[in-house]
């Protein structure tokens, strides 16, 4: 076994290879797991096949009451989970208590909504009056939940709960950055009683998660990055699997002349450093109308200078932790030296900060930036805001959809129906006014971007729909008739009844309609 600071170990594919967990800010060792053999992987889908069905044919509300209890074990263990993701990601603990509530009310929101939103739908059909249809859902069977580690209470329990609520057996693999949260909550889930081979942990890198795709599941949720989306979406349309993607993007936020400038500042500054900027809908660029870009760049850095102490999430006051990952802080880097040298201005920040495992980074704040420059195409996760001054609104819309990628944004305005106008106009799955993330907490409504951001949703009633396929059952409402209309034999008389039926019934005057009706 060896141990390095920043990268977890692993030796691809033997028994005894073990994952270690350092913290990021203090090099700590936290713990280690031990990695899943790829040559376990067909016993581990072939357990979760086997309990699946006796899982669905349980019934929703056997399932209900342990996602009862699996969201009482989470509460009972508030301080240890919260203390973790603190330790593992360097994080204030006030970040972690955010997601973590988001996680425990989604886990409260489907056992209140879930009876409701997967009760069979029926349907009357006028052409088929005799027969009942109805629509449920049913689950795909075994669900591959690949997650990331930036978010990994929330972005672990939502799939989740989602998949097993719904009747699904569910194989995880955590990120390799964010193995003893993993620990964790996996814990908590074992502890509410559930059945053996339905909820299933699985440790390793990239290689382990590919090896698992492999293994034919029935349907793949993946959040990570769009590089690695796309592989993974590569293998599971070689496969025929249906996949949900939650993936990176670079999201913005549009400033017009109207905006209340010190609340825009705070919440713009918030919004871009909130993880230190390793979120998916950080804000990233920020389309400010010129007139009033100076004074609202100003604001921002004093709320910064006032508010944002940066350090190991660990020590009191600290309000923004060290970056999670050495790659990402290089890449952070690069792209900020890059700009600089290409002649973007620095407003503050720009540099790695001394002490704190070389693994903080100081809020950075730039401008006279453009749009060849890596900064301003590629994701930068780490507390970066970069600021283009505009002449007019739509020049923003049309820069913040240029890219390729849309899971967030935000219009500041006091003008409420000409931010929603711009709202409308910006390729996204989320658009706030006045705000920014605010729909990511809130788990009743659905979760996921267009474009390069992923597709399928999660969270809300929509999450539930993701982990299931209509399925619908017809039969007899009375003794069955002993010939169907659409059988054979075909008849003439059969024929012009279904043709006069299309006449009266689709005709769209009245005249006609008659006319259909009593012609001939
Ligand atoms: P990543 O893509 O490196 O890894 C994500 C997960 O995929 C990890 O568990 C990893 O082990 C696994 N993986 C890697 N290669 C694989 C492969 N070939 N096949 C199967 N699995 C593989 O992402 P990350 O660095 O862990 O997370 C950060 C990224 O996630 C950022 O781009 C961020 O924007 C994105 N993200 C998106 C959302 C969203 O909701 N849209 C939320 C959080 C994070």
């Amino acid at each position: 076994m060896t141990s390095a600071p920043q990268t977890p170990v692993y030796l691809n594919g033997q028994s005894n290879e073990v994952i270690v967990s350092t913290s990021p800010a203090s090099g700590r060792k936290l713990g280690e797991v031990r990695v899943t053999p790829l040559s376990e992987l067909p016993s581990i889908m072939q357990r979760a096949r086997e309990a699946q069905k006796a899982w669905f044919e349980a019934g929703l509300a056997f399932r209900l009451e342990v996602l009862r209890r699996w969201q009482e074990n989470l509460r009972r263990d508030f301080d240890r989970i919260v203390g973790m993701v603190v330790a593992e990601q360097g994080r204030p603990p006030f970040e972690a208590l955010t997601e973590f509530l988001t996680a425990i009310e989604l886990i409260a929101y489907y056992r209140r909504s879930a009876r409701r939103a997967l009760a069979p739908k029926r349907h009357f059909i006028l052409l088929d009056p005799h027969h009942q249809h109805w629509t449920v859902r049913q689950p795909y069977g075994v669900v591959l939940s690949i997650t990331p580690w930036n978010f990994p209470i929330l972005l672990s329990v939502a799939p989740l709960v989602a998949a097993l609520v719904t009747g699904n057996a569910v194989i995880w693999k955590p990120s390799e950055y964010s193995t003893q949260v993993a620990e964790l909550l996996a814990r908590t889930l074992r502890g509410s009683g559930i059945p053996e081979g339905v909820f299933q942990l699985v440790h390793g890198t990239g290689e382990v998660g590919a090896a698992l795709i492999a293994q034919q599941p029935d349907k793949i949720c993946f959040t990570g990055s769009t590089a690695t989306g796309r592989k993974v979406a590569a293998a599971a349309g070689e496969r025929l699997i249906p996949v949900t993607l939650e993936l990176g993007a670079k999201d913005a936020a549009l400033v017009l002349e109207d905006a209340d400038l010190d609340r825009a500042a705070h919440g713009i500054v918030w919004g871009a450093l909130f993880n230190a900027g390793q979120a998916c809908l950080s804000i990233e660029r920020l389309y400010v109308m010129r007139a009033v870009a100076e004074p609202l760049i100003q604001k921002m850095a004093a709320v910064i200078e006032k508010f944002v102490t940066v350090g190991d999430g660990v020590a009191p006051r600290v309000t923004m932790g060290a970056l999670t990952t050495q790659a990402q802080l290089e890449i952070v880097d690069q792209q900020v030296r890059e700009a600089l040298a290409s002649g973007a201005r620095l407003i503050c920040g720009g540099k790695v900060l001394e002490g704190h495992n070389g693994r903080a980074y100081a809020p950075t704040i730039l401008t006279d930036v453009t749009p060849e420059m890596r900064l301003m195409r590629e994701e930068t996760f780490g507390p970066v805001l970069a600021v283009v001054p505009i002449d007019r609104p739509e020049e923003g819309v049309e820069a913040i959809n240029a890219l390729g990628c849309g899971l967030t944004c935000s219009v500041w305005t006091r003008n409420r129906a000409r931010g929603l106008a711009l709202m409308e106009r910006i390729e996204v799955g989320h658009a706030s006014l006045n705000d920014h993330i605010i729909t990511a907490s809130v788990p009743q409504v659905p979760w996921g971007g267009v474009k390069n951001s992923g597709y399928g949703r999660s969270r809300g009633v929509e999450g539930l729909y993701d982990m299931t396929y209509a399925k619908v059952y017809s039969a007899e409402r009375f003794a069955p008739l002993p010939r169907e209309l659409f059988w054979y034999p075909y008849t003439p008389f059969k024929y012009n009844l279904l043709r006069r039926f299309i006449n009266v019934y689709y005709a769209t005057t009245w005249r006609e309609r008659l006319a259909a009706l009593f012609g001939r």
